[in-house]
């Protein structure tokens, strides 16, 4: 394992210097190491890009992706060298009453810890507790992987919603999330009308198999 990795930092104006900063090392028994194959871009990063947040400056942004696990600690036995997998990049302190009852997502120390461990993709290793590293069916590429994260926003909306058979689903927005959304309420069995300015996202909607009207 090299001392270094490259890395894009977040600078004072907000944009990104690509450049070396020390390879994280395993720091608890329970952890491990992956080396990132394939990051996302969210909505959220593009809020971020080329806004001044001094909280931010030469921190490595990113949080949807996949990658291969490089070491794990000696107590790791979910995953192994070699393994792909998608990487859960919300972590709590785990000492809260949040983190004790799983609702970590809620914690009032997630941004500080995640932003530390897990949440950093524009990077070529990433480390993290093991429960976070999800192993990957061979069918499923690292680009789809690093998708779950959107679309699990989707799938834990269409789980509240209760939707049925023949329901009529309106999605407002086709971006990933809404273009997501589209695709369970589909499988789900409702008529989905899909709503956006943009044309581009609109011929996406279609080509998923959404009905002109
Ligand atoms: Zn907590």
């Amino acid at each position: 394992m090299d001392a270094t990795m490259k890395a894009a930092l977040k600078t004072a104006t907000g944009e990104f210097d690509v450049t070396e900063v020390e390879t994280p090392k395993i720091p608890h028994p329970d952890w491990v190491l992956a080396r990132i194959r394939v990051a996302g871009i969210c909505g959220t990063d593009l809020r971020h890009w080329k806004k001044a947040e001094p909280e931010f400056e030469h921190h490595i942004m990113g949080h949807e992706m996949a990658g291969e696990v490089v070491e794990v600690g000696p107590e790791v036995t979910s995953v192994k060298p070699g393994d792909r997998v998608v990487i859960e990049t919300v972590l709590g302190d785990g000492t809260c009453d949040w983190c004790r009852v799983q609702q970590y997502n809620l914690c009032p120390n997630l941004y500080p810890v995640r932003m530390e461990t897990v949440s950093r993709a524009f990077a070529k290793y990433v480390i993290g507790p093991a429960e976070k590293f999800h192993v990957l069916p061979d069918h499923v590429s690292f680009e789809e992987a690093t998708l779950l994260d959107t679309f699990s926003v989707g799938l834990h909306a269409i789980q509240l919603s209760g939707i049925r058979l023949n329901d009529k689903v309106a999605v407002i927005g086709a971006g990933p999330i809404g273009l997501g959304q589209l695709q369970l309420a589909k499988i789900s069995g409702a008529d989905v009308i899909v709503t956006d300015v943009i044309d581009s996202a609109l011929e996406l909607a279609l080509s998923l198999g959404l009905m002109r009207w």
